[in-house]
């Protein structure tokens, strides 16, 4: 890892590919939810988007949101960002009660979204730009360069963004993230739009980044697969009203490769969080 990408505190214990967690010195969470509730007002009638979350997420954890269409995922990441506020309870960033967007947070949606008219380098200091300006932009291209490395994109700093394919997009969008060296990254279904080999390939990606770099993500997805194979957690959600169904601890080495679906371990934790799937269902008759 190069030095510049080096600056998180946890990420010097991380190097090496193991799977540790960067242990911070009070022990507190990096994001901590406490009784936190979301409604929506729709035609003179109330959503129950989210109902009673508690959720702590420790630093360098990778915590995977599980659950069918409308259950509250993407309310909930969006109220962790600082963009949405909660109706009761609260969230904490980093000790801090989330009042604004949270300094330190990176967030990846389904779609990159890459301006077309910038080169992939250029849309990845984007954020650096319209932060700190120009210049210091200009300062980070070396550090985007090297992102680019690290997700296989070498050599692509100068091309426009319709000259690559959606897995790569997807791959720039990450750097684009990673640019402002963000502490926690909370993922929408990044890979949702992406056919399955190339999800496959992203998912590896995704676990090598975060291994290698050991920072805490929350993602969002309705693959139970995706959600075991990146996950140290997998917080199962059911829909109306979303709120946690169970919890699957995946007890599982992080040097995961593609083929450890086929294992009996793999499919166990499947097994598990399938059947809060269909716990969640059977909830949402009853509420
Ligand atoms: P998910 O990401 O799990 O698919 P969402 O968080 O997008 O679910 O939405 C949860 C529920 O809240 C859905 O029923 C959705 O229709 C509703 N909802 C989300 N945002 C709004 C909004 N701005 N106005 C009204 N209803 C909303
Ligand atoms: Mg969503």
């Amino acid at each position: 890892m190069t030095e510049a990408l080096g600056r998180n505190p946890g990420s010097a214990e991380a190097e090496g590919g193991a799977a540790r967690r960067p242990t911070d010195s009070d022990g507190q969470p990096s994001v901590r939810i406490r009784d936190l509730s979301r409604t929506f007002s729709s035609d003179g009638k109330t959503i129950h988007a989210l109902t009673d979350i508690s959720l702590d997420v420790a630093p360098g954890e990778f915590v995977v949101l599980l659950g069918p269409s409308g259950c509250g995922k993407s309310t909930l990441l969006n109220i962790i960002a600082g963009l949405l506020p909660a109706t009761t309870g609260t969230a904490e960033v980093g000790g801090q009660s989330v009042t604004g967007v949270p300094q330190g947070i990176g967030m990846m949606f389904q779609k990159a979204v890459l301006l077309p008219w910038r080169t992939v380098r250029e849309n990845i200091l984007l954020p650096i730009e319209i932060a700190e300006g120009r210049r210091a932009a200009a300062a980070a291209t070396q550090r985007a360069d090297e992102l680019l490395d690290l997700v296989g994109l070498t050599g692509f700093a100068e091309r426009m963004p319709n000259e690559l394919s959606g897995g790569m997009q997807q791959r720039a969008a990450i750097c684009r993230m990673l640019i402002t060296e963000p502490e926690i990254l909370l993922l929408d279904e990044p890979f949702g739009a992406l056919d399955e080999f190339t999800r496959e390939h992203m998912n590896m990606q995704m676990l090598d980044l975060q291994n290698r770099l050991g920072r805490t993500a929350i993602l969002v997805t309705h693959s139970i697969s995706e959600a075991v194979f990146l996950a140290n957690r997998v917080i199962v959600m059911s829909a109306r009203p979303g709120r946690i169904a169970g919890v699957v601890e995946v007890d599982l080495p992080r040097d995961r490769t593609p083929d450890i679906v086929t294992t009996q371990a793999f499919q166990h934790f499947v097994e598990e969080a399938r059947q809060m799937l269909h716990i969640g269902y059977s909830m949402e008759k009853s509420a």
